[in-house]
């Protein structure tokens, strides 16, 4: 595969350019939550990602090149969240790094007996507000056979970015009216405390753990980015169990009504 992205932005060209037949129809053919979708929304999505890989840009950490097909893969997902709302939402940020595999971040943390815990965590991703996106390419790599299970990495941190444009990452996004913010506030409310529970149930007592990622549980904001995964990229699994969400993430990513601040 010829270097396009690197004779692209070596020309400092503002002018997204189409993104070569080839090099498009193998990202599809990696991913087939994209492949799936309806030719409209492919044809969207191919302009939005030439735009995507004009304005952003890729880092390799620990000497890792990014090729043409890993800054494609990572637009053409990075972009699903945005297809209806534009990549006005992304603009806080231009940096986007990728790592070869998942990264160890120190944490601390102090127990209820005042003992302080160090330890390290493995990250497949990582959103700072008003900062880079992190990936870990393995995991980026790996979200074609993933699908299935829900789980998807470049969009569960694309919408904590989503979901930081008001500031906190509390898993509410921006909302056009106290109306609109009300109703996401009980539908999401409502789904998470009873995936919590479901969690809780599984974990003490044996119970039926639940189909999507049980990570969701650890607070809202993972919570809207856990279920926004399964719904991009397994859609009709997501909405057996949760149909009110479904409707509710319809209503915010595929109409005019969110509103970017
Ligand atoms: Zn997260």
């Amino acid at each position: 595969m010829l270097n396009w992205l690197q004779t692209l932005w070596g020309r400092r060209s503002t002018r997204p350019e189409t993104i070569p037949e080839a090099l498009w129809l193998a990202t599809l053919r990696q991913y087939p939550f994209l492949a799936r979708r309806s030719v409209a929304d492919r044809s969207q999505l191919r302009g939005l990602v030439s735009q995507f890989l004009t304005e952003k840009e890729f880092t390799g950490a620990h000497d890792l090149s990014v090729t043409d097909e890993m800054a494609v893969a990572i637009a053409a997902q990075a972009c699903l969240p945005v297809l209806h709302l534009g990549l006005r939402w992304y603009d806080d940020f231009t940096g986007i790094v990728v790592h070869p595999g998942a990264m160890l971040a120190r944490r601390e943390t102090t127990d209820h007996a005042g003992v302080v815990h160090h330890y390290k965590e493995a990250l497949l991703g990582e959103a700072m507000h008003g900062g880079p996106v992190t990936l870990s390419w393995q995991d980026v790599a790996a979200a074609g056979d993933l699908a299935e299970q829900g789980h998807n990495v470049v969009i569960h941190e694309f919408i904590h970015k989503i979901d930081m444009r008001d500031g906190a990452a509390d898993g509410c996004p921006p909302l056009p009216s106290r109306a609109a913010h009300a109703a996401w506030h009980d539908a999401m409310q409502a789904a998470y405390d009873a995936f919590c529970e479901q969690v809780a149930m599984a974990e003490r007592f044996g119970g039926q753990p639940p189909w999507l990622d049980a990570y969701g549980a650890t607070a809202p904001a993972e919570f809207f980015a856990v279920a926004c995964e399964a719904y991009f990229v397994n859609r009709d699994r997501f909405t057996q169990d949760f149909a009110t969400l479904t409707t509710l993430f319809d209503r915010f990513f595929k109409t005019n009504e969110a509103i970017a601040q």
